[in-house]
């Protein structure tokens, strides 16, 4: 068991989200047929769909309020400037999002996005009024070596250090990096050992970080979901691959609401 102890639950009280993150997939068109596709839940969890930023208008356009909330999957710290090839949280936010990213693992590994890095982009997001979902997570060398919850608190403390009080209305995203889009899958009892430790340690900075909802992401699909959605602390999951099919989300989605 890590530090943090049992799970302690009360994920019933805590918003739950189920969230896709498109990356950098798909197309005018096939934003048209999966809004064609994707039957929205019962509304008891929040849906946020985080498609590539140029495709945001559209999807807003084609599943327009079906319950459904958008995001985007990075912001540039700043708020304008000369910054080639970046989007600012107001821009995003003008475009239809209430939602961003922060933190990714594709995001620190192929664009050197440290923890200061990730921070900035938190207080960018909250300026913009966005609220940030902020994705921590070992890799697989970090959890053989033992290192893992070091790794994820570190990560979290990073953010919660420079936020403050205004952390409490940011969500946690606990992505393995062995796990994304590898097909891998940590196991609901891994999960949520993970899930608690960040629990425990939002509760020790503050009271009301207690209802900052903590994402499992991971290759999850239709045939995991359930498992992983039923653990204590596990508020809803960030979804790659599989948000790609309406079909599939859907499943997803409905295996929140049913939990
Ligand atoms: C992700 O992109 O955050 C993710 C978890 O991807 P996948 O579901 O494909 O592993």
């Amino acid at each position: 068991m890590l530090p943090g102890g049992p799970g302690t639950g009360g994920a019933g009280v805590r918003e739950r989200i189920v969230a896709g993150n498109w990356k950098m997939h798909g197309s005018r068109d096939f934003v048209r047929r999966w809004a064609g596709d994707f039957r929205p839940g019962t509304g008891s969890t929040t849906v946020l769909l985080i498609p590539p930023v140029v495709l945001l208008s559209g999807l807003v356009d084609a599943c327009g309020e079906r319950g459904v909330e958008y995001g985007v999957q990075t912001i540039h710290p700043e708020p304008e400037g000369a910054f080639t090839g970046e989007i600012s949280a107001e821009m995003a936010a003008d475009a239809g999002a209430g939602w961003t990213l922060i933190g990714h693992s594709e995001r620190r590994l192929h664009h050197h996005e440290d923890d200061a890095a990730v921070a900035a982009r938190f207080g960018a997001a909250r300026r913009a009024g966005l609220r940030p979902v902020l994705c921590v997570g070992e890799t697989l060398d970090q959890r053989r070596a033992g290192s893992a919850a070091e790794v994820v608190l570190r990560q979290l403390h990073a953010v919660t250090q420079q936020a403050g009080a205004d952390f409490a209305e940011a969500v946690v995203a606990y992505e393995p990096v062995w796990a994304i889009g590898t097909g891998e899958t940590a196991t609901p009892e891994q999960a949520q050992e993970m899930h608690a430790l960040l629990r425990d340690a939002l509760r020790r900075l503050a009271p009301e970080f207690d209802r900052v909802p903590l994402l499992y992401g991971g290759s999850v699909k239709p045939e995991n979901a359930a498992a992983l959605f039923a653990q204590p602390d596990v508020d809803g999951g960030l979804v790659g691959g599989a948000s790609l099919d309406a079909t599939a989300f859907g499943a997803i989605v409905a295996a929140s609401d049913a939990g």
